[in-house]
């Protein structure tokens, strides 16, 4: 009887070994210091297709402290990166993916599915997070609850939650995320919550367009006393990047990666 309960003990301590080395932590991500946020991946200077695997490889070859990119879910609840609600005409919601992937991005490539963009962003990268937009769903608010929900499923499926932040316009997205993992880093982007709400609901930050922090100069202030991050898009002029020097933004996110490395570096 004591052979078989030290053979479990044994095993119980093996097992959450293993457990420990293959899960990744965000403590071992080394995201890079500078503060540029390569809006849809860094797709303009090289003409890649925005929400690309080329782009999104670009902004980690560039080292951008982070990759944003949007996220949207088929009708057959394939998750899928794009920003628009349509793609190739096709509306991406009511469409099956098998259809939805035979017209091609510019490059060659196929519409990339989460799946395959999460194990891309794993690859030879402890530098730059991938901030995962998840796009308001066209058909109501209840699908928006499903795709947040099928996020984060398809994030522990590819064990990626070290290297991601989310963010969205729908608050309830964000909160519905909170629910499934108090933990996940979330930021607000609507622009139209204070510093004080998004704190208490256990939003870790406001990533708001720079004219909302222009007609709400104190939030700047607040959100700093209430350690939260900021956040700023898209800031792709040198008149916008002056505005926001100074100012203690965390990120900035633009579609002008490049050129914000060289002044920031
Ligand atoms: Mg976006």
């Amino acid at each position: 009887m004591k052979a078989v309960k030290l053979l479990s003990v044994v095993l119980t301590i093996l097992l959450a070994g293993g457990c420990v080395t293959t899960r990744v932590k965000s403590s071992s991500m080394h995201f890079a210091a500078n503060n540029v946020i390569a809006h849809r991946g860094a797709f303009k200077k090289n003409s890649f297709p925005e929400n690309s695997i080329a782009s999104l490889r670009e902004a980690i070859r560039l080292g951008c402290t982070g990759s944003e990119f949007d996220v949207r879910m088929t009708a057959d609840e394939v998750l899928v990166v794009n920003h628009d609600p349509h793609h190739g005409g096709m509306d991406i919601e009511s469409t099956f993916y098998a259809k939805l992937r035979t017209k091609l991005l510019s490059n060659g490539e196929e519409i990339p599915t989460l799946e395959a963009y999460l194990k891309e962003g794993m690859v030879n990268n402890k530098s730059t997070r991938l901030v995962l937009e998840i796009k308001p769903s066209p058909s109501g608010k209840e699908r928006g609850q499903l795709l947040a929900q099928r996020v984060w499923e398809q994030v522990k499926k590819a064990k990626a939650s070290a290297w991601l932040e989310y963010i969205s316009f729908d608050y309830a997205i964000l909160t519905k995320l909170l629910s499934l993992n108090a933990n996940l880093v979330t930021h607000y982007l609507n622009g139209d919550k204070s510093p004080m709400e998004l704190k208490s609901a256990g939003i870790k930050g406001l990533d708001y367009n720079y004219k909302v922090y222009q007609q709400n100069p104190q939030w700047i202030s607040e959100a700093k006393a209430q350690g939260l991050v900021l956040n700023v898009w898209t800031v792709n002029e040198p008149a916008q990047l002056e505005w926001c020097n100074g100012k203690g933004f965390d990120f900035i996110t633009t579609n002008e990666p490049e050129y914000l490395l060289q002044i920031k570096r």
